[in-house]
């Protein structure tokens, strides 16, 4: 991308680590101290942490940091205490371990927030999917939906459902796959059974991992459904640290 076109650069917030709560064992939540932050109304929010192999970085930051995205999960205004949820996915990787290990007062720097997507009221049927790394951002939508909302949340889990509060007509499929291999073709087989096209006009958030979202992304060609109606991409991708995988995103071959 050249210097022109480079997006300016979102704020910066210095987070101070309050405490940590297990949601359930693969996914640690965390409560900074975020004083300055300004949030969205979007319920897909994100920020992105700063790290080096060592840990967060908080000066002298390089022109291009290594970043980690994560979703704002909530932030009050009042306190300005803001939690974000991470998938605890093994020892690999920065931000995950960070966040498994980390202590009240330990820092972290927080560029953003970025996003943009958030669930239309007027939509007749919502269809959120994806995996460990987007339920942050699909309960967020889950709570801004009106109490008739309809829809449905399919997730493709490893070891661990959650305990997700939804609207009466809203219904929540965790697949959970225990001991049995990943399959990127998951969420697509179980999508493909939908009979979308009755629905009327169907809102679809899809975010989860790279493959899978590209796996799932015929179907929604197929619907027809406008770029208004839809909203996919990747989180990220097995094998690959973010770095490498948000590099890709920015090729033509990576695109979903
Ligand atoms: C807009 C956006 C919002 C996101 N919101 C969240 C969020 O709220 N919570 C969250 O946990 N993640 C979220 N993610 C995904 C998160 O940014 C990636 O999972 C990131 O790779 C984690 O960084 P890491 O340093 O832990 O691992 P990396 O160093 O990036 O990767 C190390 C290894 O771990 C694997 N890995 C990475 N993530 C996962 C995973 N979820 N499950 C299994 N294996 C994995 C990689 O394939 C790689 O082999 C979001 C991503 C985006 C783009």
């Amino acid at each position: 991308m050249t210097e022109a076109r480079r997006r300016p650069d979102r704020p910066k917030t210095l987070l101070t680590v309050r405490g940590r709560e297990w949601i359930n064992p693969a996914m640690a939540r965390l409560t900074f101290d975020a004083p300055g932050f300004t949030p969205t109304e979007f319920t897909d929010a994100y920020v992105k942490l700063i790290f080096d192999d060592e840990g967060p970085v908080l000066e002298d930051l390089p022109e291009r940091p290594t970043t980690r995205t994560y979703t704002v999960r909530s932030h009050d205004p009042a306190t300005e205490r803001l939690v974000l949820d991470f998938v605890i996915h093994g020892d690999a990787g920065l931000a995950a371990p960070w966040a498994a290990r980390c202590e009240p007062g330990d820092q972290v720097l927080a560029q953003g927030p970025g996003g943009k997507w958030g669930p239309a009221p007027e939509a007749d049927f919502l269809l959120l999917v994806g995996d460990e790394s987007s339920v942050p951002a699909i309960e967020g939508a889950l709570e801004r939906l009106d109490d008739d909302a309809r829809g449905l949340v399919i997730l493709d889990l490893h070891e661990h459902a959650f305990d997700l509060t939804a609207p009466a007509g809203i219904e929540i499929r965790q697949l959970v796959r225990g001991d049995g291999p990943y399959r990127e073709e998951r969420l697509a087989e179980e999508v493909a059974t939908l009979p979308l096209a009755e629905f009327g006009d169907v809102q679809v958030f899809a975010h989860g991992e790279r493959g899978a979202m590209k796996a799932l992304r015929p179907i929604f060609r197929e619907l027809g459904l406008s770029p208004e109606r839809l909203s996919i991409s990747g989180y990220w991708a097995l094998g690959r640290v973010e770095d490498e995988f948000q590099a890709e995103k920015r090729t033509e071959i990576g695109k979903i």
